[in-house]
């Protein structure tokens, strides 16, 4: 009998091992808990606004190669809209100033020598305080390596600090910023692209890869929710899914691509990052389709991205716990008096939804660092994958998509060395 692969879990992080495996040609079977695919990364009709929207929106740059290279196994890279050259709008709403960072070619920033092309209000030398992050020891949060009383702190550091790591510059881990600025900006503008899924994020990243897993003859098995794993002299032996159990041949192989707390439940003795971050969105249907996909950032206010797709306007707020304790009335009209100032518009509250969700990501705080397991287990035939493994990236659809393509490429080593 060929030696399976069970992946547990059908977030990004299980389906890019699925995906890596299969396109292997490799037997592999995909089990979910929930009803759907795409975990934390997904869209849905919702019946609020009668229009398919995403859980919360999802930005990738063209630099994200481990993504560039799933969407690219899955078929799905036509799907996303993307801005070239590169331009990232904002918008302070304390000052009602806009500009627009235009990065240019080439790992050298010679962009920044002109006054123009620089954020309103900052100076050349500042930027060279990214070098601190460079620099930034593990115990190091953001606002201890740069200049926090600065114009260029609150309209750029703090902003992509708090986006990127879904944490408060204060306890976020500052050299956990490094390998994406390195990965976009350090390459020049063709890195920086902004990406966004035309229509939602299952028709980019998660439908597709079901339909490739359909044709290799791959199953998935949703409302399967794992319960425990039956673990005999390092190895599993068995699966349980409630009243069904999978026995676990010779030879096979389970990547578990769960949440942090699920893993933890599970596997005995896996220490695993503490605490998570909340990200708020709210939709708002429009009463006309801008007829452009678009985004904006904010600083100065409570939103903090605002993406535009037809006649739905998204507003994302991260490391947003206090937030998210407030009513989603309340949200909605906080938020939408920023969007309709944003775009010109008036009058009052349209069709909207508040999306909360609670546990986005883990706390990206030093401490969690060293929390972070690699995908080799304790157990010989068990792999781990999730943006909270030690991808040395943050918690995002690059990190997750990273570790689940490694996890993968463990199972394939493995099985060629037996
Ligand atoms: C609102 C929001 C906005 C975001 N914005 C961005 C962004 O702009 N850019 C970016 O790069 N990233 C963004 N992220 C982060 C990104 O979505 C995640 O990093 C990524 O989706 C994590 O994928 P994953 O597979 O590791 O985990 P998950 O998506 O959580 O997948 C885990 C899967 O396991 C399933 N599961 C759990 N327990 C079990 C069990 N016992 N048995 C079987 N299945 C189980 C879950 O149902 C889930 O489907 C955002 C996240 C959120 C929530």
């Amino acid at each position: 009998m060929a030696p399976h692969t069970h992946v547990i879990g059908a977030g990004l992080a299980g389906l890019s091992a699925a995906v890596r495996l299969a396109g292997e040609g490799r037997e592999v079977t995909v089990y979910e808990a929930a009803g759907h695919a795409g975990g934390r990364c997904r869209s849905y009709h919702d019946s609020a606004l009668d229009r398919l929207i995403d859980n919360g929106n999802h930005l990738v740059l063209s630099g994200n190669r481990h993504i560039f290279a799933y969407l690219n196994e899955i078929g799905s890279t036509h799907t996303l809209a993307v801005t070239a050259p590169a331009a990232f709008p904002f918008l302070d709403l304390q000052t009602a100033t806009r500009w627009t960072v235009r990065p240019g070619p080439g790992a050298i920033p010679w962009w920044l020598l002109s006054p123009a092309r620089r954020i309103p209000g900052t100076r050349f030398g500042e930027y060279l305080q990214v070098l601190r992050l460079a620099r930034a020891g593990n115990d190091a949060t953001v606002d201890q390596c740069l200049d926090t009383d600065s114009t260029l702190y609150r309209r750029f550091w703090e902003p992509l600090a708090v986006s990127v790591l879904n944490t408060q510059a204060h306890e976020g881990a500052a050299w956990l910023l490094w390998p994406i600025l390195r990965q976009t900006f350090g390459r020049g503008e063709a890195a920086c692209r902004p990406c966004l899924a035309r229509v939602g994020l299952s028709e980019t990243f998660v439908d597709p890869a079901l339909a490739l897993l359909g044709k290799k003859g791959c199953s998935v098995w949703f409302n399967h929710r794992l319960r425990s794993m039956e673990i005999s002299k390092q190895r599993i032996t068995g699966l349980s899914f409630g009243g069904e159990r999978v026995g676990i041949h010779p030879g096979d192989n389970i990547i578990l691509a769960v949440p942090p707390s699920a893993a933890a439940g599970m596997v005995p003795g896996l220490a695993v990052p503490a605490g998570s971050r909340a990200i708020v969105n709210a939709h708002f249907r429009l009463e006309k389709s801008r007829n452009d996909l678009a985004f904006l950032g904010f600083v100065g206010g409570a939103s903090q991205w605002l993406f535009t797709r037809r006649d739905v306007a998204s507003v994302t707020v991260s490391a947003a716990d206090g937030l998210a304790e407030e009513s989603a009335d309340f949200i909605a009209r906080t938020l939408w008096s920023e969007v309709a100032r944003a775009l010109d518009l008036g009058g009052d509250l349209p069709l909207h939804r508040v999306v909360k969700e609670k546990r986005a990501t883990f706390a990206q705080t030093p401490a969690n660092m060293s929390l972070r397991p690699q995908a080799q287990t304790g157990v010989s035939n068990l792999f781990l994958a999730g943006d909270w493994t030690d991808t040395g990236l943050p918690a995002t659809l690059e990190g997750a998509v990273k570790s689940g393509r490694k996890a993968g490429g463990c199972v394939l080593s493995k099985l060629l060395d037996t």
